[in-house]
């Protein structure tokens, strides 16, 4: 069977079926492709309601307590479906954090699964259905609704070594995939709690990632980003390869057109990354480098292993490059003890840098992390104030930004059409997305790479027309 252009082994029936949704960031988006291999290969078929579904699983963020709450809501309202005998599952990051607590928060739910667990998933729904098998002949006639579920848990590996590879990965998008290089983080800042939900920091060999990505260039795949919480923070198992030679490595296989990588981690950012994407022309000119403060009294106190000197002179290396290379962020407002002066110091150095764009959050304490033990006493309020100031402090930076790109020609991978508005959807190397007008007659293909002259900018996006 094929998904997404990446062949998958059946075995077993089909008459299992599956729903599937995830939350939160990138990882948890390739974690449920691999999921979803993983479960189609011992003989589930996913489909797209819950209604359809044996089995339903969420795969869950914690970096936020608004992430997290919205699992506990979806269970909350469909936890009525328990009486038509379908089974729950809690996977990722929350089922890490809570443990066993969601069966008591949601007794209903039968598998909790962390994302360091994920290798033991298949033998866990073997479990759940050898399980279901002899409790349905044990109870005989009574209804499903008297059962209590069964409870299977994957809990204990956050101190594995091992990475969840699998040849089972059903990729949703035929032109570009995502390949995990490392799993977890031993940084431990202050306020995340990724150290505690995704376990302690393991890469893969950069034989097996080659490996991965030559099999993706033979099936078509053109663009290629590789993952991690610290993608940069790579360290190859087997000493063969820093992470500026795997990317490098990557970029040059025979049929990968774009290379991205993300998230890189100030610290561990060297040079040699930007002499990479120098030399390399399929390496994108797009790096996301969370700064989170720009006040080094904040930083020192989230933990985060720099100053505000030298996250700038790593910005200096990108923009002495010779290519022009995008730059985009993470900032946290709200951190405990974060004064109007820390706050300012943060608005001055988005001026500094300049960047492309800003993920804004505000400070949410979090389980188990050190900064838990200072007070929140910031008022949500006042976090939210912040929050626009700097918002409407990088639009002002984008609109300028994004205004330098007019007059350029660009190349752009397409990835769809706007019916609505007669106009193709296309993404830059830069990671910007340039809607454009084509010839009526033009049958343009998603996936494929076209030039792109900008003619007007807007404070998310370029506009444009075909270079024919
Ligand atoms: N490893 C990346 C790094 O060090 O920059 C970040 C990964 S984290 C999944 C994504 C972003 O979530 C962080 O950069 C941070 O801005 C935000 N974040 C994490 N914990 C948070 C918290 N407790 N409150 C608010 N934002 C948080
Ligand atoms: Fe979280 Fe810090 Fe690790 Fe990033 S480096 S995942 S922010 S602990």
């Amino acid at each position: 069977m094929t998904r997404g252009g990446y062949t998958v082994k059946m075995s077993g029936d089909l008459h299992k079926t599956f729903y599937l949704e995830t939350f939160g960031c990138q990882m948890n988006v390739h974690d449920s492709e691999k999921v979803i291999g993983t479960l189609v290969h011992e003989g589930y078929q996913q489909v797209e309601t819950v209604e359809q579904a044996d089995l339903i699983l969420y795969n869950t963020c914690s970096i936020r307590d608004k992430a997290e709450q919205k699992v506990f809501h979806r269970l909350a309202d469909y936890k009525k479906l328990l009486a038509q005998g379908k089974k729950f599952g809690v996977l990722g990051c929350v089922a890490q954090q809570e443990g066993e607590k969601i069966f008591e928060r949601a007794p209903h739910v039968s598998v909790v699964c962390g994302s360091a667990s994920y290798r033991n998933l298949a033998q866990m729904l073997v479990q759940l259905e050898a399980g279901n098998q002899a409790a349905a002949q044990e109870l005989g006639s009574r209804k499903p609704e008297a059962r209590s579920p069964l409870r299977i848990t994957g809990l204990d590996d956050r101190e594995t070594d091992k990475c969840f590879e699998t040849e089972f990965t059903a990729r949703t998008n035929p032109h570009r995939g995502y390949i995990t290089i490392i799993e977890g983080c031993d940084k431990f800042c202050a306020y995340c709690v990724v150290p505690f939900t995704r376990g302690k920091e393991r890469s893969r060999t950069s034989e097996s990632v080659l490996a991965e990505a030559r099999q993706m260039a033979d099936l078509g795949y053109t663009e290629i980003q590789l993952l991690g919480q610290n993608v940069n923070s790579y360290k190859d198992p087997a000493g063969k390869k820093s992470f500026a030679e795997l990317l490098a490595a990557v970029g040059e296989l025979p049929g990968i057109r774009r290379v991205r990588f993300t998230t890189s981690h100030p610290r561990d950012f060297g040079r040699d990354i930007v002499d990479a994407i120098d030399a390399i022309a399929t390496l994108c000119d797009h790096v996301h480098l969370p700064v989170q403060s720009g006040s080094d009294r904040v930083l020192k106190a989230m933990q985060r292993l720099y100053t505000c000197k030298e996250y700038l002179e790593r910005i200096a290396w990108m923009k002495s490059a010779k290519r022009q290379i995008s730059i985009t962020s993470d900032i946290i407002v709200g951190f405990p003890g974060e004064t109007e002066e820390d706050f300012s110091e943060t608005l001055s150095l988005l001026d500094e840098v300049g960047y492309d764009a800003v993920f804004t959050f505000k400070y949410s304490p979090r389980p188990n992390t050190p900064s838990l033990a200072l007070e929140d006493a910031i008022p949500d309020q006042e976090k939210s104030r912040r929050l626009e100031v700097l918002m409407a402090r990088q639009r002002e930076i984008q609109i300028k930004r994004y205004q330098k790109y007019i007059g350029d020609t660009l190349e752009v991978m397409v990835e769809g059409k706007n019916d609505a508005r007669r106009q193709w959807i296309g993404r830059t190397s830069h990671n910007k997305t340039l809607n454009f007008t084509a010839p009526a007659e033009s049958s343009l293909k998603p996936g494929t790479y076209v030039k792109v002259k900008a003619t007007q900018s807007f404070p998310n996006s370029l506009l444009g027309e075909l270079v024919i």
